[in-house]
């Protein structure tokens, strides 16, 4: 292992470049840790999914990952090339105890990682995450031969299990009645199949652009605006009604509407809230929607037209399920573009997203852009200042204690940093948990307010961002 590649563990998994820090070795003691977890936790041979994005190095990963489980003691479904939402639908959908997926998300090539989930479905919590990387730490030694009887089964229905799950939380026959055109990028990674299928199952005319799963990422696979450009252009000269953009294991999904104009990862989650709550039983309890504290105000906004509740978590997936679930929440989910719908399953899912965006144009007859234009809009800037070593929340905190009185007068939110609450404005402080970096977050209405509160933060705490 070298130290320009270091191998990363977080809560989200292990993550590192391929060859380097990430190899064979490291995913099948990384799967072993993990199985041995769950065969302690009472398993009798407990099945595991295992799934993987696209990159080249997967197979082979998935292969040594296959062995770590296997001997652990576990059974493994391979699904083989799919989504990570897919992999989260599978471990219930098998009623596996639990699940590892092979991908570095929207890190580019040569990069790859391990993702765990839990039986439920969703990522561990932090306490979880920690112990399978202290065992993994720990641990330097030959693994167990695998027992004769363990199991390595195939599983091809990952995808038509997913795409199932998506459709029965909508009603598919208005979409399909409109044939809307839709021009769909893949970045050739893991949604490519399924993505395109849920869309052709709803009656649309797909442009696919790279749509081959082959981990050669056409683009810089991260859905953001700058790395969008073919997609923005060629929904604009078609006729296609919508773009959407996957990121490399499909579980984010960024937006561009009818005129090429990319609308921005907070509104993808704006959008489907926004027709989860519509059609929320009345008389039913308020429907609640889980976000983290960094996501768009619109979402409160949307709460407060259809008479629900916004609950508010730290930063980072495992965070927002564990609300989720307490709350009975209707949808949550971050405004990266991460739509969590528990129908499906509770991972970040771009197919539930795009079939929630497709169904609220259909209902209402509405283009994308007259849905976005119903949703009040704010500006929002994000900023970064480096911290001193590895940073962290105990380099912060100094901060956050001039930041807290110099607002007392609003509302403060100190469960992940400081978000601080005005009228119309917020601005959200807190230690990245993966850089040693501080994040300053403010929105407002207008771009210029954002940037004073970004400034009055810095000034505080004496810092440069940018
Ligand atoms: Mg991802």
């Amino acid at each position: 292992m070298n130290d320009q590649a270091p191998l990363m563990l977080s809560v989200s998994g292990a993550r590192g470049i391929v060859g380097e820090s990430m190899t064979p070795e490291v995913a099948s003691r990384f799967a072993w840790v993990f199985g041995s977890g769950l065969v302690a936790a009472g398993g009798d041979a407990p099945t595991v999914c295992l799934g993987r994005d696209s990159r080249a190095s997967g197979e082979s990963l998935a292969e040594a990952a296959a062995n770590g489980l296997m001997a652990a003691g576990c059974d493994v479904i391979d699904l083989g090339i799919v989504a990570t939402p897919t992999t989260g639908v599978m471990v219930t959908a098998t009623a596996s105890v639990g699940g590892i997926m092979i991908t570095a998300s929207h890190n580019p090539n040569p990069w790859n990682g391990i993702k765990c989930i839990e039986s439920t479905g969703s990522a561990p919590p932090a306490s979880v995450a920690e112990r399978v990387i202290a065992g993994f730490r720990d641990h330097d030694g030959d693994l167990p031969v695998i027992d004769a009887d363990r199991a390595l089964l195939m599983e091809s229905r990952g995808d038509d299990t997913h795409i199932a799950r998506v459709l029965g939380q909508i009603d598919p026959v208005p979409i399909c009645a409109r044939e809307y055109s839709v021009v769909l990028d893949s970045v050739n990674g893991a949604g490519c199949r399924s993505g395109l299928k849920l869309l052709q199952l709803l009656g649309c005319e797909v442009l696919h652009l790279n749509g081959d799963p082959t981990g050669d990422f056409a683009h810089t696979p991260e859905p953001k605006e700058s790395n969008l450009g073919t997609l923005m252009e060629l929904t604009a000269e078609s006729d296609a009604v919508i773009g959407f953009a996957q990121d490399p294991d499909a579980d984010r999904l960024a937006i561009v509407d009818e005129d090429g104009r990319y609308i921005g990862e907070e509104l993808t989650l704006a959008l489907a809230a926004e027709y989860v709550l519509r059609n929320h039983p009345e008389g039913d309890e308020p429907g609640v929607v889980v976000a983290n504290l960094s996501t768009s105000r619109m979402v409160d906004d949307i709460a407060a037209r259809h008479g629900g509740r916004v609950v508010r978590t730290a930063v980072g997936e495992a965070n927002v399920v564990e609300a989720m679930r307490r709350e009975e929440a209707v949808i949550g989910g971050e405004g990266n573009g991460g739509v969590i719908v528990p129908g499906i399953c509770f991972i970040r899912d771009s197919l539930g997203a795009m079939a929630f965006v497709l169904a609220s144009m259909a209902q209402t007859g509405k283009s994308l852009k007259e849905l976005v234009d119903g949703i009040p809009a704010y500006s929002m800037i994000k900023r970064a200042c480096a911290l001193p070593g590895s940073g962290g929340p105990a380099a912060v905190e100094p901060v956050l204690e001039l930041v807290r009185s110099h607002f007392a007068s609003a509302a403060i939110d100190a469960s992940d940093g400081v978000r601080i609450d005005l009228e119309d404005a917020w601005v959200h402080v807190r230690a990245s948990n993966t850089e040693p970096i501080a994040r300053v977050i403010a929105e407002a209405p207008q771009a210029e307010a954002a940037e004073a509160l970004i400034a009055t933060v810095a000034d505080l705490a004496g810092w440069t961002v940018s």
